[in-house]
């Protein structure tokens, strides 16, 4: 069985306790590796080499376009390493080989443009209103950032908090989601053959109550960014408060994805069906509610209904596969649970509905795209994440109608708008609260574009020239001429 071990000061390391844990394959049921179990003593050797990275050595004293340059370098690396890379996040996580491989090439890109935000970081001068004194900024790296992701999407939500950390000059401890850890591991070795000085990052491969946790409580750890559940977020941020660490989290939704009768009913469907089915659903930005106006609500179900069923699942790695396994066990249940839930809740199952039992799927745990209609806005089904592959259909007869059902939720990530009336569009956008409102589209992101929540969905953005912003904190100097 292949082993993935830690990755601490530029070295592979053995857990220091001696224990490994296994790592299923979700298509399979099979266990297909071996992680590094870390501890506290691990976190607290990584948190030093990272603190010494950050104070001594190489790193501090490099120029902004030399620590650019190596940025690049990773992102090259990574781009001539996607096949190999997107084969083990197939195998770890059960996500289709080919949406990893596209998103795999994709990632390099998050390297390559903040490694050019590097030298470009830089303070102002203030015309200040005190005579005799001349005051300029400068924006410093905060330090030692904690980086912990979840198991959805691991090496791309790792870029899109890795690369403008780095940009910003910190230095990192990574701690990947004990369900998907190897590609984390599998990335660390090339942030050695690109050159990045050793301690500079560190992964600490566990549990998040014994791994997640520590790195949170350590003090010399000065930020922590984290994605995943909103209830691991609340408990991270309380944990962090006590010592004024700064805190980025990008947490779950709940998205409504919103069908006007004018919209171009073709293109709509499919935006609701990738909306909700695409990587089985286990996305934070899945257009989990769709909102159909009710002229057009039967027709609509229909469509989608007809387009559903045709859904091809099994082999992730076979190109013909369109919805693959849920990633992990408890995910499997909980999916299982919120389709139990809805039914008693009194939604109307119109597809789908429990675990798949077709022989293409083997052992895995695969659950059959389900589709409830008749959904009031506030079931648990419309107003919970699921993360899996369940979508909720609730009407609605305007547009003021569709705003009001649209906010009636505590989160506030993503949104969809189908709609050729462009006032309408540009209405729906300003009163959506979300962090990101899709027009005639869904789920388009970019390392350019800034990604967030509002509400319980999250604080701090990534991506975008601001992204870096969360690593850096800004100094005032004052002289007296
Ligand atoms: P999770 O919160 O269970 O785990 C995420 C990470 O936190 C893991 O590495 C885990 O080990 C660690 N962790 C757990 N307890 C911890 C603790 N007490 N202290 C520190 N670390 C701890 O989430 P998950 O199940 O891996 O991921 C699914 C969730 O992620 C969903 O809710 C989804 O919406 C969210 N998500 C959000 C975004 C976004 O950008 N907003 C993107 C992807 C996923």
């Amino acid at each position: 069985m292949e082993r993935y071990a830690l990755f601490i000061d530029g070295d592979l390391r053995e857990p220091s306790g001696g224990e490994w844990f296994t790592t299923e394959n979700p298509y399979t049921g099979e266990p297909w590796a071996e992680i590094a179990r870390g501890n506290a003593a691990d976190v607290e050797q990584a948190v030093q080499a990272a603190q010494r990275a950050f104070t001594q050595g190489p790193w501090p004293e490099l120029s902004a376009s030399a620590r650019g340059l190596l940025l690049h370098r990773l992102g090259d690396l990574i781009a001539e390493h996607a096949e190999e890379l997107a084969r083990i996040e197939v195998r770890d996580n059960g996500k289709l080989f080919s949406e990893m491989r596209a998103q795999l090439n994709y990632v390099p890109q998050w390297f390559r443009y903040y490694g050019g935000l590097a030298d470009k970081l830089q303070g102002s001068v203030i015309p200040i209103d005190k005579k005799g004194y001349f005051n300029f900024t400068r924006d410093e790296p905060l330090g030692v950032v904690a980086i912990i992701t979840p198991w959805n999407s691991p090496l791309m939500l790792l870029a899109w908090k890795l690369a403008p950390a780095l940009a910003a000059g910190c230095t990192v401890v990574i701690k990947p989601s004990e369900f998907t850890s190897a590609s984390t591991v599998a990335l660390a070795k090339l942030v050695s053959e690109a050159g990045i000085p050793p301690g500079v990052v560190n992964v600490v491969t566990g549990f998040g109550n014994e791994v997640g946790s520590e790195l949170v409580a350590h003090p010399l750890v000065r930020k922590v960014t984290f994605t995943g559940a909103d209830s691991t977020g609340r408990r991270i941020s309380e944990q962090a408060a006590r010592d004024f660490k700064h805190v980025s989290l990008e947490l779950g939704g709940k998205s409504p994805n919103i069908i006007f009768a004018d919209a171009n009913l073709d293109d709509a469907v499919n935006g609701a069906i990738s909306g909700i089915f695409a990587a089985t659903g286990q996305t934070c930005i899945a257009g989990s509610r769709l909102l159909v106006q009710d002229s057009i609500h039967d027709e609509i179900v229909e469509r989608l209904l007809a387009l559903a069923k045709t859904a091809r699942m099994g082999d992730p790695m076979d190109p013909a596969t369109q919805v693959g396994p849920i990633t992990t066990p408890p995910q499997f249940e909980k999916v299982l649970s919120y389709i139990d839930i809805a039914k008693q809740e009194g939604a109307t199952l119109v597809l789908g509905g429990g675990a798949a039992q077709r022989p293409e799927c083997g052992k895995g745990w695969f659950v059959e795209p389900t589709v409830f209609t008749n959904v009031q806005n506030d079931m648990r089904i419309a107003q919970e994440e699921v993360f899996g592959p369940v979508l909720s259909i609730i009407r609605f007869k305007d547009e003021q109608e569709a705003v009001a059902i649209a906010n009636d939720v505590r989160f506030g990530l993503g949104a969809g708008v189908w709609t050729q009336d462009m006032g309408r569009a540009f209405r729906m956008s300003e009163r959506i609260q979300a962090g990101t409102v899709w027009i005639n589209t869904y789920r388009a992101v970019s390392y350019m574009s800034p990604f967030g929540g509002y509400k319980d969905s999250g604080i701090g953005r990534e991506n975008g020239i601001d992204a870096v912003n969360e690593y850096l904190q800004r100094k005032s100097v004052w002289i007296n001429t």
